[in-house]
């Protein structure tokens, strides 16, 4: 899948979660309408009846394409092979995030990126000294760490949250709590 699709990620709060029955999360899934079919030939999988619904979209008229008729640039859903560990699933273009015991913005943490791919990576604010696991840093969900995910694409960062209908039938998939972050990398 291309890299630089805006795109909503859902993932298990507990960043080392994988479900054992990732069938039965598509099937769940079906069943509540967030999706519909696979599209031949890809890992896509459409948008169902129920996908603005199930998504809270923030704007007053979402300027969405929910069909490959309306332009390639359409909503859809896949889910990317799990992790062997826990890694960076995903960041927005813009995000610097924050030591969250004195604020301060780590404007550099690209440059380490090999490292801060880990989710085990430890980072030792310059600031205050305090050592916060970089999963913990304040990240404003434009990035996440796991080792599996959902991801849906074509959401552009803030642009539509997931419903509690949704979050929900994902928790009782595995009675784990799941989240979101935005990504565009
Ligand atoms: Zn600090």
């Amino acid at each position: 899948m291309k890299t630089s699709i805006p795109r909503l990620i859902l993932h298990p709060e507990d960043i080392q979660y994988i479900p054992d029955n990732i069938t039965h999360i598509l099937q769940q899934l079906k069943s509540i309408q967030l999706i519909s079919e696979l599209i031949s030939n890809t890992d896509l999988y459409l948008a169902g009846n129920e996908f603005t619904n199930l998504l809270t979209f923030l704007g007053c008229s979402p300027n969405i394409n929910l069909n490959p008729d309306d332009g390639d640039q359409f909503c859809s859903m896949s889910i990317p092979d799990s992790h062997e560990s826990a890694t960076l699933l995903g960041y927005t273009s813009m995000i610097i995030p924050r030591c969250p015991g004195c604020k301060h913005k780590i404007t550099d943490w690209k440059q380490h990126f090999h490292d801060w791919k880990k989710a085990d990576y430890i980072y030792s604010c310059s600031e205050c000294q305090t050592e916060t696991p970089v999963t913990k840093l304040k990240w404003r969900q434009e990035a996440g760490y796991g080792r599996f995910c959902i991801t849906i694409n074509h959401i552009h960062p803030h642009e539509a949250v997931p419903s509690e209908k949704l979050l929900n039938t994902l928790r009782q998939t595995g009675n784990t709590d799941w989240t979101y972050f935005y990504a565009t990398n």
